[in-house]
């Protein structure tokens, strides 16, 4: 019945890509866990999604951007309305060479990785600290993503942005609200690409410097195993993993999630882990760090979905 609905909103637009609907977003996220999505639209371009945008927003529907799913944590009744994968918008270009420095365009849905990669194939040094962290480009800006100092707001030049009436607005980065974690961006807007500016240098230390970001992430970080990285936010002047490890948590269990043995912050999906477990587990450990340090842990990973069962 749902599905004949939402089929209505593609039929007869122009919309190309690909639509699923009742999609399980156990599929689309790294901590494999999240109820069904109504509608999980894949768009081909940019014409696709302005379409698809006007049409949501002419029947009232709501809609969440999609990046690798690396950074959230689904809730088990699933999400009301659309997921948009900018999957899709994955154009790497350059733009232009001003003297050592070089402007790069590059689509939201390129995986950070493989920008990492394009960079240190080029000679183009800026990205190196931000190895190992999966996900999008759209993803990292959205968040701010950053390690070891590093933010991607420190390489960003201009944000290409869409707004819920399908227009595009470049922004400069100092137009937007950059933050620890945070862009500023609101959840209504979709970021479609951005121009990032790095400087040339030497192939082979960029490569040597990636090595050593990397060796040193997969001593620290459970990364092979499941989990949207880092679940709290670390307090001013604190680690929230070691907050989390001193109140005494490594291996702390809910059901199939456990906080991991080998760094704290992270929450691992041992199986078939659900979001209520992964919901109970931060709460117990909020309460334990708080209990031991008076500080609030305040989550990192974004929490989305339907909180109440919601029947048809
Ligand atoms: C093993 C592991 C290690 C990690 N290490 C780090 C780390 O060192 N540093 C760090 O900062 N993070 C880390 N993370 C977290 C995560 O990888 C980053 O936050 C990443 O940048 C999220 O990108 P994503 O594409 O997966 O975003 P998603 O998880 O898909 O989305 C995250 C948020 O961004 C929004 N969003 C995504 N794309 C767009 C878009 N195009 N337009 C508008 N909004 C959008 C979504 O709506 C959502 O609110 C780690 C995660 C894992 C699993």
């Amino acid at each position: 019945m749902v599905e004949l609905e939402f089929r209505k909103i593609f039929s007869g637009s122009l919309f190309e890509g690909e639509v699923k609907f009742m999609e399980p977003m156990s599929s689309h996220t790294s901590l494999r866990i999240g109820g069904n999505a109504d509608i999980y639209a894949l768009p081909a371009d940019i014409p696709s999604l302005i379409g698809l945008l006007i049409n949501l927003k002419n029947n009232g529907i709501p809609f969440i951007a999609l990046g690798g799913g690396t950074n959230i944590l689904v809730r088990d009744n699933g999400i009301e309305g659309a997921v948009i994968s900018l999957k899709s918008f994955k154009n790497i270009t350059r733009i232009k060479e001003d003297g050592d420095s070089v402007i790069i365009y590059t689509g939201s849905g390129v995986l950070l990785q493989r920008f990492i990669t394009y960079c240190k194939e080029n000679g183009y040094s800026g990205t190196e600290e931000l190895a190992g962290i999966p996900g999008t480009i759209g993803g990292a800006i959205y968040g701010n993503a950053g390690s070891f100092g590093r933010e991607i707001k420190d390489i960003l030049y201009s944000i290409d942005i869409m707004n819920e009436a399908g227009l595009i607005k470049r922004f400069t980065t100092d137009s937007l609200n950059f933050g620890y974690r945070t862009s500023g961006i609101n959840s209504g807007n979709i970021i479609i690409g951005a121009e990032i500016k790095l400087k040339k240098g030497d192939k082979e230390e960029i490569t040597k410097n990636i090595e050593n970001f990397l060796k040193i992430k997969k001593e620290k970080q459970p990364i092979w195993e499941p989990s949207a990285g880092c679940v709290f936010k670390n307090p001013p002047g604190f680690y929230a993993g070691q907050l989390i490890e001193e109140a005494g948590c490594k291996g702390l269990r809910v059901g199939d999630v456990e906080v991991s043995n080998l760094h704290a912050n992270f929450f691992i999906n041992r199986g078939r882990a659900k979001a209520a477990d992964f919901l109970k587990l931060m709460e117990i450990v909020s309460y334990k760090v708080k209990k031991k340090t008076g500080l609030i842990l305040e989550p990192e990973i974004k929490i989305i979905g339907r909180d109440e069962f919601v029947e048809g």
